[in-house]
This record gives structure tokens, sequence and C-alpha cells, in this order.
């Protein structure tokens, strides 16, 4: 080997190359542990608490809402989510049986779905379900948001690393600020008073990654878009909480419509 082929330092290249792409997440300060490449999205993700300690916040706060709400075995709506959801769970690549799924008795037209595999309907929002393709868009879309650790990144953005650390030690439902940024960062943050949408970038993978979800479980994709129209044309007096943290303004439908197209 000549002297022309040696590196004069064989980690200058490795080192930019890493700090390129610590800058392309906006976490240079950040530990690099805490930013992460995801190939699927194809983007960095900021996140400093692990899926385990998300988990755990979400399953105090799913105790919590199980106690402070009205849990309905009224066969009418429980039957049609328990129907859907082992199929879009399996379409997300997870295995059902390790998958919580109840519906709450309120009018809220309101879903969500939860780290460490929890997923809530309410009555309200099954009421204005046509099909259970409707049901299948939303729990899609919902259980997206979670493979792809969506609340953890909103959390860790809220509250910043060491506050993110340390309060996911702690117990949710004390209250405390960040437990009530917890709950809203898991989705579940109407209980406490706090609304956080998620972002659009957020919104629009959650609807593309659900997207194929249904339609893997054999439902007509196209019913995402109706539902979706269907709940815009909710907005009589103040928006229900669903909408306001998944606005379905025309871009967000004409991105569901470019990806239904691409689906084979
Ligand atoms: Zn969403």
């Amino acid at each position: 080997m000549d002297r022309e082929t040696l590196p004069a330092n064989p980690f200058a290249a490795i080192t930019r190359r890493k700090t390129l792409s610590l800058m392309g997440c906006g976490c240079a300060a950040a530990a690099a542990t805490a930013c992460t490449y995801n190939e699927e999205l194809g983007r960095s993700q900021l996140v400093f608490v692990s899926s385990g300690q998300m988990a755990q916040l979400a399953s105090s706060a799913w105790g919590d809402l199980k106690k402070q709400q009205k849990v309905t075995t009224d066969p009418k709506y429980v039957d049609r989510v328990r129907r859907v959801a082992p199929k879009i769970i399996t379409a997300s690549g997870g295995n059902p049986s390790e998958w919580e799924v109840q519906v709450f008795a309120s009018k809220d037209l309101n879903a969500f779905a939860l780290p460490g595999g929890k997923i809530g309907f309410y009555t309200g929002i099954l009421d204005i379900m046509d099909n259970d393709a409707q049901i299948a868009a939303v729990m899609g879309h919902e259980v997206a948001h979670v493979n792809y650790n969506h609340s953890g990144e909103r959390y860790s953005q809220q509250v910043g690393s060491s506050v993110a650390i340390s309060a996911a030690q702690a117990a949710i439902g004390t209250g405390s600020r960040t437990g009530q940024l917890a709950m809203a960062a898991l989705g579940v943050g109407a209980q406490v008073g706090v609304l956080l949408p998620f972002s659009r970038k957020h919104e629009l993978e959650a609807d593309k990654f659900g997207l194929r979800y249904m339609h893997r479980a054999g439902y007509d994709p196209n019913e995402a878009i109706r539902f979706w129209q269907k709940m815009s044309a909710q907005k009589s007096g103040s928006p229900p909480e669903f909408l306001s943290t998944h606005p379905a303004d025309a871009t967000r439908i004409a991105q569901l419509e470019r990806e239904i197209a691409l689906l084979k």
C-alpha cells in the first residue's frame, strides 16, 4: 500500500457522515443513540424514551381511562370493532393476542391506539361509521401512529431529553405537567385538558401506512376518504377532538387519493 491510499484519518469520513445525519434530523446536540434512521419512513427520528417506557406510560394511561370512562360491552359496538381489529393488527405485522380492544360509551367522536397494544374506540365515532372498512381506516391509521412510534417522537419534542427520561419513570395521572404531556402525546390528552395535534408529517405517514394495512386486510381503501370527508362535515360548533387533532384538509385527502392509486 503506498502512502497515497492511506487516509490521514480513517474516522474522518464516518464522523462527517454521522454529523450530517444528526443535523438532518435537527438533533446535532443530542446523543447519537436518541436519533435513529427509519428506512420505511425515509427519515430520522429523535426519541429520548424507549418503546418499553412509552408502553409503560401507555399502560398506566389505559388503566386510568378504563377507570374514568364507561367501557361498554354492547355487542352492537364491541362486535364490530373486535371483528376488524385482528385483521388490521395482523396486516400491520402484529399479533392480535397481544392487543386489547375496548369501546368506551361516549358521544365523543374519538378513537386511539396506544403503544404496548391498546385500541380504544368511542361509541360516538362508531355511530357515524357506515361500514367495517371505515372502522378499518381509522384503526389502521391509529395503529400506524403506534408502529412508527409517533407518540415517542411527539413526547420527546414536547418535554425535551432530560425531562422525558425522568418523567418516563414517573406514573401518569399525578396531574403533573409532564404527566399531562405524556397523555397528550399518547393521543388521550382530552381527558386531562391538553390537546396536542399530531404533526402534518405524522398524519401523512399514519394515513399512508394505515391505508396499506386496511388494503392488506381486504377492505376498500376508498372508504378512508369517505370517512374523512364525513368527519369534516361534522364541524358544527366546535370541532370534535379527533378532528382537531386529525385535520382532514384538502392536502390530506389528495395524498390519500395518490396513495390509493399506488396500492396493488
Ligand atoms: Zn393521526
